[in-house]
């Protein structure tokens, strides 16, 4: 068994499920005992969090690079970036280290294909929904169409990621906000939707939306295991 690395703290509330998910996936394939070979390095979110409402992405990049090369060391040999707004700055993590690095989009691209969709909602933090960094991705490299909600959702959806989501509170009526979200982005087609924020199945599973879910904290951890088990093959890593 190979042994995952997870640049966590991004936050450490969805840092704890990839770790669940981990343990818990390689359990069911090996039984009994077994669980996941895995080291963490997980970062103060509070100063990453500032550079990145700053628009620092310079900073940002040099905070990952060192948490990376730290797990790196750790004995890894894969690495997940467990956020998916920090896959901006994925190939600049790809330089800095010699291990693999799953992308999560990726993750979620292979799961659309594999249920047949071509058009899906996104929801995630306004970096993810806004940037070209995740959509275009998916679209050039599994033909996948995103949507993102309109300007004000995506504020909204946004500011619930991060007023409330990473601080473990879990709102009824956010998530009822969230449901009116999904349902426009049916009526404009979406035939699935992409939970693209670490921490937003906290709030939204699979029962609460009418249209195939993809849950990327699962499916990123999924692809882990499969790398991890598999000797290193999985349909996930594009470089
Ligand atoms: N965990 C979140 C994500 O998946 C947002 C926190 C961050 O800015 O990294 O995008």
């Amino acid at each position: 068994m190979k042994t995952i690395g997870i640049l966590g703290g991004m936050s450490w509330e969805s840092s704890i499920e990839y770790y669940r998910l981990i343990n818990q996936l390689v359990k069911q394939r090996l039984g009994g005992l077994h669980s996941a070979k895995s080291v963490m390095v997980s970062v103060d979110f509070a100063p990453v969090e500032a550079c990145l409402a700053r628009g620092e992405w310079e900073q940002v990049g040099a905070y990952l690079v060192d948490a990376a090369r730290q797990v790196e060391s750790a004995g890894a040999d894969l690495l997940l970036i467990a956020t998916n707004t920090m896959h901006k700055l994925y190939d600049r993590v790809c330089q800095a280290v010699t291990i693999p690095v799953l992308h999560i989009a990726d993750a979620a691209g292979e799961q659309i294909l594999e249920v047949g969709l071509t058009r899906v909602g996104l929801l995630g933090t306004k970096y993810t929904m806004e940037q070209g960094f995740y959509r275009a991705r998916l679209e050039d490299q599994f033909g996948v169409e995103v949507l993102v909600p309109g300007e004000d959702d995506r504020v909204l959806v946004d500011r619930i990621v991060f007023e409330e989501l990473v601080l473990g509170i879990i709102k009824q009526e956010s998530k009822v906000e969230y449901q009116r979200v999904i349902n426009d982005l049916i009526g404009q087609g979406a035939q699935g939707v992409i939970l693209g924020c670490t921490e937003i199945p906290l709030l939204i599973q699979a029962q609460d939306v009418a249209v195939p879910v993809f849950d990327t904290t699962f499916l990123h951890a999924e692809s882990a295991v499969r790398f991890a088990l598999d000797n290193g093959k999985t349909g996930d890593q594009r470089g």
